[in-house]
């Protein structure tokens, strides 16, 4: 049916991969780059293993728009799948211009200088790709991604409005390593270091990083601290939603992280501006990055479950209604399919469904697009045939945290 190109060869990517093979019917043709080949045969190999598949790979540096345009002529791709890093957005996104295919990511534009995720850059694109009658989609992961499509499903199927949105994201799951992280640990160090943020009333309030902390019984985990961070996703549902009057984003970290970030940030390795070390310059958090585990290698070690979802209060026929819809991830049985702890799969899995959703023209109409913006029904159907399986639950009442 399809011919993909994805860009990046990490945790996620190799998730993706792994699952694309595995719909071979849908993904008919895929070629997988990075900046270091042998990662993207390493990838190319264990999915042969597991599937039978044969993918092509290549060297490619995302930021070298020229050679992601020859790159994607020469494969015949007609979806790019960015699983790099989000510094790489906007030049991907101009390489599918020049070269005339749709786009999909899981995380939105970063400056590498500056640790500020925003919509604005991304959704500037909108008026190249609509005339281009391309297809853009923003954030198919799991948060965001998957949690902004049980939002739309909820408002689609449950409720009329949507007045408050609570997205809970817990990792019960454990490496035994004193300290790593389950994602690209510069990006996420740079996303938990950063002043919490919610939408209350229509403004944002901002709290100090990592200061209000509840702690909330997960379904299939158990009690867990979670503490309200700012995610990207509160800016598109509150944008996009326009009836929201409060959105917030919450994540568990266990004590023994909370410590080890507080330290690195109190030391200064957290930092993202350049210093100098014996006559060079280093950046701190990419060194630090160099020296913690690398969270694809994890896979192997990682054992417990991860729930993930949102809680939303709205009306329906003039009734107030709280829902919970969320999905439990179990990082040895992704182990076990894919090669990859739960982390990797919870945000692979979304991108390959986001990418069959394009590939199957159920989301092909031109613009940039949030997850939220479209219509939820396929890619939940999907979640439930390819691992992901959710379940949604009256509450007595809205939340009280
Ligand atoms: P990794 O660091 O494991 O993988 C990133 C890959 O991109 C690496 O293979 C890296 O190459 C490659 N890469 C980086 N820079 C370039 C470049 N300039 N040119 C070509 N290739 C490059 O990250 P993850 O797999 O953990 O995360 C991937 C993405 O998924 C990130 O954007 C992250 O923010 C996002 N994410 C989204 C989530 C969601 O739910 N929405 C959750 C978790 C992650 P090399 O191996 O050489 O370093």
């Amino acid at each position: 049916m399809g011919n993909v190109l994805v860009i990046g060869a990490g945790g996620v990517s190799s998730a993706a991969v792994n699952k694309m093979a595995m719909n071979a019917d849908i993904f008919t043709s895929i070629t997988l780059a990075s900046r270091r080949k042998f990662k993207c045969d390493e990838i190319a190999a264990g999915v042969k293993e597991r599937t039978g598949v044969e993918i092509s790979t290549a060297e490619v540096e995302a930021m070298d728009t020229p050679a992601v345009v020859e790159l994607i002529k020469s494969t015949g791709a007609e979806l790019l799948v960015n699983l790099a890093l989000p510094y790489q957005d906007l030049a991907l996104m101009d390489a599918c211009l020049e070269a005339g295919i749709h786009y999909l990511d899981t995380a939105n534009y970063e400056p590498e200088d500056d640790a500020k995720f925003e919509y604005h850059w991304q959704w500037a694109y909108e008026e190249k790709f609509e005339e281009q009658g391309l297809t853009a989609i923003l954030g198919s992961g799991f948060d965001p991604g998957v949690t902004s499509v049980f939002a739309t499903w909820l408002k689609k199927h449950k409720l009329d409005t949507i007045r408050q949105i609570d997205v809970l994201d817990c990792n019960g799951g454990d490496n035994g390593m004193p300290f790593a992280t389950n994602f690209n640990p510069e990006i996420n160090i740079r996303e938990v270091t950063a002043d919490a943020r919610h939408w209350e009333n229509g403004d944002w309030v901002t709290t100090p990083a990592m200061t209000k902390k509840v702690t909330f019984d997960f379904p299939g985990v158990g009690e867990k601290n979670m503490y309200l961070m700012y995610h990207e996703e509160l800016e598109s549902l509150s944008t996009h939603f326009p009836e929201i009057e409060r959105a917030r984003f919450w994540m568990t970290f266990g004590d023994a992280y909370i410590n080890h970030v507080t330290v690195l940030q109190n030391v200064g390795m957290t930092g993202i501006e350049p210093v100098m070390h014996d006559g060079k310059e280093i950046i701190p958090l990419q060194f630090l990055k160099t020296v913690l585990p690398d969270p694809g290698e994890l896979g192997a070690l990682t054992k417990g479950k991860t729930c993930i979802g949102d809680i939303a209060t709205g009306e329906k026929d003039g009734e107030t209604k709280t829902y919970y819809i969320y999905n439990i991830c179990d990082h040895e049985e992704c182990y076990r399919e894919v090669g990859s702890q739960a982390v990797s799969y919870t945000t692979g899995v979304p991108a390959m469904i986001g990418a069959a959703m394009v590939l199957k023209g159920i989301w092909r109409d031109p613009g940039v697009w949030n997850m939220e913006q479209l219509d939820p029904d396929a890619f939940m159907d999907m979640l439930n045939t390819q691992g992901l399986p959710w379940e949604v639950h009256e509450l007595s009442g809205p939340v009280e945290f």
